[in-house]
This record gives C-alpha cells, sequence and structure tokens, in this order.
C-alpha cells in the first residue's frame, strides 16, 4: 500500500499512475486517484490492478494537482465503495489515507453525529472531521492540524480541497511519507521509488508535523502552527 500526490505544471495522471505502479511491491487490493480542475474533482477508483485504474481514468481530463492510493484494506472489505480517495459529504475535501486510525469510532461518535458515511473505512472518518473542522475554524490549514493533533493511530495522509488549486496538505504519524522536492512542482510519496522518475531531493518528516505542499514551495508546520526549516537530502535509486 502506498500513497502518492502531484501539484506543478504538467498532467498528473501520468505521474500519479506511474508512482502507484512503483509502490506496487508493497502489496495492495484496491487503488485510485483524485485530480483537481477549473471543472472541480475528478475521483477514479477499482478494485484490483494498477492496470485497471489506468483504463478507467478518463484521458480527456487535464489536471495539474492530484493524489492517488494503493491500499491494502484493515477496515471494510476490498470493494471500490472502500478504496481511496475518499470524500466529505459536500465533495469539498478528498483524502488518501495509508495506516489504521485507532481512535475512530470516538471521534466519530464526538464530532460527525448525524453524517452519513459512503463507505466503511476509519479514512472516511479523517476527511469528514476536517470538514466539519474547516466549518468551524474556518481555515483549512488549521482545520487540517487540529485533525492531526485529534487523530490517534498510524497514518500517511494527503489532502486536496476544491476551492483550493494550490494545495495539498500532507501529514504523517508512524507510517512512511516524504515530500519530494521539484524547480516548478513538488510531489509527495510513500517511498522516494515511486517518484525519483521526477526528483532526487526528499524532505524527511517527522512525526505529526504537517506540510503545505505548493507549486513554488513547501511549508512544514508543527501543531501549533510554527513552521519549521529543514534542507532536503538526495534519494539515490539502489541498483
Ligand atoms: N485503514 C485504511 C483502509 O482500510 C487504509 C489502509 C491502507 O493503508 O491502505 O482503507
Amino acid at each position: 500500500c502506498g500513497i502518492v500526490g502531484y501539484i506543478g505544471q504538467e498532467d498528473t495522471k501520468e505521474i500519479l499512475l506511474n508512482g502507484l505502479e512503483k509502490l506496487e511491491y508493497r502489496g495492495y487490493d484496491s487503488a485510485g486517484i483524485a485530480t483537481l480542475n477549473n471543472d472541480g474533482v475528478q475521483v477514479t477508483k477499482v478494485k484490483g490492478r494498477i492496470a485497471s485504474l489506468r483504463e478507467a481514468v478518463d484521458e480527456n481530463v487535464k489536471a495539474t494537482l492530484g493524489i492517488g492510493h494503493t491500499r491494502w484494506a484493515t477496515h471494510g472489505v476490498p470493494s471500490k465503495e472502500n478504496a481511496h480517495p475518499h470524500q466529505s459529504t459536500s465533495g469539498r475535501f478528498t483524502i488518501v489515507h495509508n495506516g489504521v486510525i485507532e481512535n475512530y469510532v470516538d471521534v466519530r461518535d464526538e464530532y460527525l453525529n448525524g453524517i452519513e458515511f459512503k463507505s466503511e473505512t476509519d479514512t472516511e472518518i479523517i476527511v469528514q472531521l476536517i470538514e466539519v473542522l474547516n466549518t468551524e475554524l474556518n481555515d483549512v490549514a488549521s482545520a487540517f492540524r487540529k485533525a492531526v493533533e485529534l487523530l490517534t493511530g498510524s497514518y500517511a495522509i494527503a489532502l486536496i480541497d476544491r476551492e483550493n488549486e494550490d494545495t495539498i496538505y500532507v501529514a504523517k504519524n508512524k507510517s512512511p511519507l516524504l515530500v519530494g522536492i521539484g524547480d516548478d512542482f513538488n510531489v509527495v510519496a510513500s517511498d522516494s521509488m515511486a517518484a525519483l522518475h521526477v526528483t532526487d531531493q526528499f524532505l524527511e518528516l517527522m512525526d505529526k508535523e504537517t506540510v503545505i505542499v505548493r507549486r513554488d514551495g513547501v511549508e512544514i508546520q508543527k501543531l501549533d502552527g510554527t513552521s519549521v526549516e529543514r534542507e532536503p537530502f538526495m534519494a539515490e535509486l539502489d541498483t
């Protein structure tokens, strides 16, 4: 299982599908991508192979921002409905997640009363929570940090906001996640293998840090909102 994300100048579909293929070795039961352009968010997901995902993706849709996922089911059977990306009820927020949210029942009972869920996953709790917190805080970065503060368990997550074509929000806790740095693009991946075809510069992330990833730069933030400076390292292909 793994996640990938791209924000830049090029059409994102091929970069995401390529990245997911490089993560195939980790094992998975389903896969999906979400892209964002002026027309909104396009979600494509399948139970089964990346090759089937490739066939299902609409070639005509162009977007320069997107996230992708290979799933190894822990909560909810392998199915198209439970495959990621998952969306909040309004469709504004879209997320991919690797790992397990341990307190998802508590979070659901405390914050998400009355919400109708579309999947059986612990992941949907995260994206619904972010929507609720954003309604309250009226700032997506703050809502994202608050969600990270409330959730326990292991996760690597990447989130996109339909109303912002300039940002991918990412965070990790006890699951691997790297941000790859490019000149006029940036990428996100569980493993540098998934992004070495576009960059060899990567930022390491600490648990519970959040990162605001834009085309022209990235900002690492601690839970209190303060920024962290960190130099990228160079990753090399093992041969
Ligand atoms: N717990 C999530 C699910 O079952 C994510 C699994 C994964 O890491 O792929 O959908």
